[in-house]
């Protein structure tokens, strides 16, 4: 007999792209880059690279300083 169960119990994880911690995604946050600003995705629905994140006051604020960086090496790079 088939055991349906055993597939039940796989959980993704994603990566925080501040800490590295793994952790079970529907625990992180998932942000997208859209027009230059950082919004996050509730329904991770949007087809974009995603950045998850701790849902932690640390890896948020530190997520910031990153994506700050990201956009000016982008506007950089088009000179
Ligand atoms: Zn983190």
């Amino acid at each position: 007999m088939p055991n349906r169960s055993s597939n039940a119990e796989y959980i993704p994880l994603r990566t925080c792209v501040i800490c590295r911690r793994k952790t079970e995604k529907k625990q992180l946050l998932r942000f997208v880059l859209l027009n230059s600003e950082i919004v996050l995705d509730l329904n991770c629905d949007v087809e974009k690279r995603g950045y998850y994140v701790c849902d932690d006051n640390n890896c948020l604020q530190e997520l910031e300083k990153k994506v700050k960086k990201i956009l000016r090496s982008r506007f950089d790079y088009g000179r």
